[in-house]
């Protein structure tokens, strides 16, 4: 090998811009294969470094095989790359080359840890619903409670006020319920319970709602409706309940119920708050006092 043709192949590893093939040079024909394989490689590298994986490696021989298996492992990285980006962390990447191989397992683990933390959350969702649920409904009856209740009150007087709609509520009280419990039991009271909330919930408008005050005391709020009414919808909840016994064990009992009825357009206040609640109540109550102390069974205004 001549000076020439070492200096020409040093230069073609070398310079940035090494000579083509000319001359005397250009007629050896081993020269030229491998002038063009370095050349070759040159631009292969160039590419690479110019960060172009796309370029065609054509070229047969170890060096340009392995060139080709190295891009091929540049490329699947960018796949895997991809992968994640897209938030797809389930999808394994069928090649067997290290790489992929501990990204296939990170992504894996990724994945479960991932889904464990959104069933982490989930159950938290659910638990954190399920405790808001308990604080806000009486266990027997599944209606709201007291707090609740008085909360929804308190949103829906606003309501009302905003769209000067008329609006109320009703105390209502089982009728000697004690000599229902001393009678058929306490357990049979609590069916009763449940089957009185069963009753009047299901005969009541939409934009009504009832909640259990305590005891064996219920508070209805009715949207809607002047005070006559609201007597009717007393009225028509009172009679249903007198319709409908409660089934037990020994067979179907007979309840009736008093309700004192307020409206909040009688509550002598301006502002509507805790306090105007607590004065509707105390008019609802008034009027149920009334009905108690008139025979029961019926329904008293305010
Ligand atoms: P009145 O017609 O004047 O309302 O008479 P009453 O017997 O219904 O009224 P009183 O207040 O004397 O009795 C209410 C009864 O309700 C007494 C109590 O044991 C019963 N009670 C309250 N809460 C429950 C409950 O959750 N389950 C059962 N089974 N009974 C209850
Ligand atoms: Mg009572
Ligand atoms: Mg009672």
């Amino acid at each position: 090998m001549s000076n020439n043709t070492l200096m020409h192949i040093k230069r073609l590893l070398t310079d940035s811009y090494p000579p083509s093939l000319e001359g005397e040079l250009a007629e050896n024909v081993e020269l030229a294969e491998l002038h063009d394989d370095i050349w070759a490689l040159r631009e292969i590298l160039r590419a690479f470094a110019n960060d172009d994986f796309s370029v065609d490696v054509k070229r047969s021989g170890v060096v340009f095989d392995n060139l080709r298996t190295l891009q091929e492992h540049i490329n699947s990285i960018f796949i895997l790359m991809q992968l994640v980006e897209q938030g797809n962390f389930s999808q394994q990447y069928p090649l067997t080359n290290s790489f992929a191989v501990a990204f296939n397992r990170m992504m894996s683990q990724f994945d479960s840890t991932l889904s464990s933390m959104k069933d982490g959350e989930r159950a938290l969702q659910e638990r954190e619903s399920h405790l808001k649920y308990l604080a806000d409904h009486d266990p027997l009856t599944g209606l709201m409670n007291r707090r609740a209740f008085m909360e929804r009150v308190l949103g829906a007087l606003r309501m009302a006020a905003l769209k000067g709609v008329s609006c109320g509520i009703m105390m209502i009280d089982i009728d000697f319920f004690k000599k229902f419990n001393d009678t058929y039991g306490h357990l049979a009271g609590d069916e009763a319970l449940k089957h009185v909330a069963e009753v009047i919930g299901r005969a009541m408008r939409t934009d009504d709602f009832l909640g259990r005050y305590g005891g064996e005391e219920f508070m209805f709020f009715f949207y809607k409706a002047d005070k006559k009414t609201g007597v009717a919808i007393a009225e028509r909840l009172r009679r249903t309940l007198v319709n409908s016994p409660v089934p037990l064990d020994v067979g179907t009992v007979s309840l009736a119920a008093s309700f004192g009825l307020a409206m909040a357009s009688d509550v002598e206040a301006t502002v509507i708050d805790e306090k105007f609640i607590e004065k509707l109540i105390k008019n609802a109550d008034i009027a149920l006092y009334q009905a108690k102390n008139t025979g029961r069974n019926k329904v008293v205004a305010f």
